[in-house]
């Protein structure tokens, strides 16, 4: 490179604007402050609900070897690189940020022999899940709720990994909820299935849209989805996989719905939802909000941990889609707000400062709210900040009332104040909001 041309170069690459280093990484998104209502409603209603369902924490890596995930497993298909955010550790290890929840857990299972201490071991999990989205200009992480158990093919592990995403949605007040369920049958039952669907789709190859004539061989679920009218006319002749039952996926699919209907819950069959990855099988299920939008899925995945080298070891587990869930509770529900602050601390004084910090830790520490605006020095500035908060109770601590161990208690509302000793503040306090 002649030697202008480097100097240009190095010139338009030290030209970042300031946009440009402030900006977040590709496929990724910052959860505000201004959202943290909806998301602690979503975290206090989780684990209220593990707890009464009888789930135990587990919290896996966010970052995975990639071999876990090379089975095509795990929702992902397709060019699996390009699909993932794949790299490579010093060691030359090749890792990838998870992309799903299931195989890390049963991939801790073996690892920890999880099985032997439960069985079924029943495990729920919260954190972002990183899937890319090639070619589309879509967020790449999304945060899922997962409950799995692990080591029983029981119907009645089905229907519980159901309720527990139902009781999830109703805690969170949304309604008008869709269950949809279907079965994508087992090892026996399944490929004759699947051969009369592959058959069928190549002889009507000619009244798809391109991408789904594309599509069908690779990613028939995909195809289900297409609402091109063509598709949707080939879909609906299509063969559905209840007419291909094997006699102990039917007895399976029967016990489930009667379990389902018994517990009072509406649901709709749709043959064609399926999961047609080769770990899962049986029962597969999806609840969408009045919208449409998917606030939670599950299913069953009995060769899952075989698949991926494993013993085979019956599992059934469910998610929930955390920020799609934030737009249906924005789009119907009632929104519980944080504490409202009960106590402004206000410190006039270095000494008084040092002091306010051991004040409001006793007080916090005994379950009042307290804000403060210590970095500003005068009495006036943080008086004025305390009435905008329109907290009801301010606290006031200057050089005097450090010396003689007492406060100034306010009451905002009628502008009363008093001096109280210290040790006894958090008395005080309480008493006043009982
Ligand atoms: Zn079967
Ligand atoms: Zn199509």
């Amino acid at each position: 490179m002649p030697k202008t041309k480097k100097v240009q170069a190095k010139k338009t690459a030290s030209k970042k604007t300031r946009a440009d280093f402030f900006r977040v990484a590709d496929g990724m998104a910052d959860i505000l402050p201004k959202d943290e209502a909806w998301w602690r409603e979503i975290w206090r209603a989780g684990f209220s609900i593990s707890e009464c369902h009888n789930f135990h924490f587990i919290e896996t890596p966010v970052i995975e070897r990639l071999d876990l995930f090379v089975n095509g497993a795990d929702g992902v298909n397709g060019d699996i690189e390009k699909r993932l955010f794949v790299f490579s550790l010093k060691k030359g290890e090749r890792v990838v940020l998870r992309p799903g929840g299931i195989l890390p857990i049963l991939r801790s299972y073996v690892e920890h022999h999880l099985g032997y201490f439960s069985s079924p071991l029943k495990v729920f999990s919260y954190g972002p899940m990183f899937r890319r989205h090639p070619g589309v200009d879509e967020v790449a992480v999304s945060h899922e709720w997962g409950f799995q158990i692990i080591g029983d093919n029981d119907p009645v592990y089905d229907i519980q990994s159901i309720t527990v995403v139902l009781d999830f949605l109703k805690s969170l007040k949304i309604k008008n909820t869709t269950l949809k369920i279907n079965t994508n049958g087992c090892r026996v039952c399944r490929k004759s299935y699947q051969e009369k669907l592959k058959n069928y789709y190549a002889g009507a190859k000619s009244d798809l849209c391109s991408r789904c004539a594309r599509m069908a061989e690779k990613d028939i679920a995909s195809v289900f989805m297409c609402k091109e009218e063509g598709c949707v006319a080939v879909k609906e002749c299509a063969p559905i996989i209840l007419d291909y039952l094997c006699q102990s996926c039917n007895n399976h699919l029967k016990v489930l719905l009667e379990l389902i209907e018994d517990n009072g819950i509406l649901y709709e069959p749709d043959p064609y939802l399926i999961n047609d990855f080769d770990g899962f099988n049986r029962m597969v299920f999806s609840i969408r909000s009045a919208s449409g939008i998917e606030l939670a899925r599950g299913g069953r995945y009995d060769y899952l941990l075989e698949a991926i080298g494993g013993r085979q070891i019956p599992g059934v587990g469910s998610l929930l889609l955390a920020e799609n869930v934030i737009i249906a509770m924005q789009e119907q529900a009632g929104l519980r707000t944080r504490n409202k602050p009960k106590v402004f601390f206000i410190a006039v004084g270095d000494q008084a400062k040092k002091a306010s910090v051991r004040h409001m830790s006793l007080l916090r520490s005994n379950g009042v709210v307290v804000i403060e605006m210590l970095g500003k020095k005068s009495l006036k500035t943080q008086l004025k900040f305390a009435e905008k908060t329109k907290t009801p109770i301010t606290l006031l601590l200057g050089q005097k009332e450090v010396f003689e161990e007492s406060l100034i208690m306010r009451d905002m509302e009628t502008g009363a104040q008093e001096t109280i000793v210290a040790a006894e503040v958090v008395d005080r306090v309480k008493k006043k909001f009982k």
